[in-house]
């Protein structure tokens, strides 16, 4: 997938108010809210409120202070879901191999039961 961002993709339409989303956490630079068709008891994305497609793409062109903020933000939003301790895994897809469907960075974070090996198919 070429990191040119689709402004009316479904996220950015999140953060524009246009669709609503369960909201788990907002600061200046992150928003989460829970995925729409979740694949574990806690499924939770993460999102950056910059134009960035991919993690290349969020890496490349970011600030320092946009940087940490996500990942402090996947850091508070396992708190706030109550898997730090159980345990929790994140993931990001970028691009056709790794079917991203939207094109918009986000982190998923799934927790809540055991999730098993890491990849289920070859
Ligand atoms: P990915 O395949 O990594 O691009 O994942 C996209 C995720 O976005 C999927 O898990 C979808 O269920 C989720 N999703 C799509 N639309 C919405 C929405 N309106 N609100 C919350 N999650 C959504």
């Amino acid at each position: 997938m070429a990191d040119v961002y689709d402004d009316d993709n479904i996220f950015a339409r999140i953060l524009r108010g246009e669709i609503p989303c369960k909201k788990v956490y907002e600061d200046t630079h992150t928003l989460a809210f829970d995925d729409i068709n979740p694949q574990a008891p806690i499924h939770t994305l993460v999102i950056p409120k910059g134009k960035y497609v991919s993690m290349k793409d969020f890496t490349t062109r970011a600030s320092d202070t946009e940087l940490a903020a996500l990942l402090r933000a996947v850091g508070k939003v396992a708190e706030l879901k109550g898997v730090h301790e159980s345990g929790y895994r994140i993931l990001a897809n970028a691009g056709v191999n790794a079917h991203q469907e939207v094109p918009h960075l986000h982190i998923h974070i799934f927790g809540g039961r055991a999730l098993g090996s890491m990849l289920t198919s070859k």
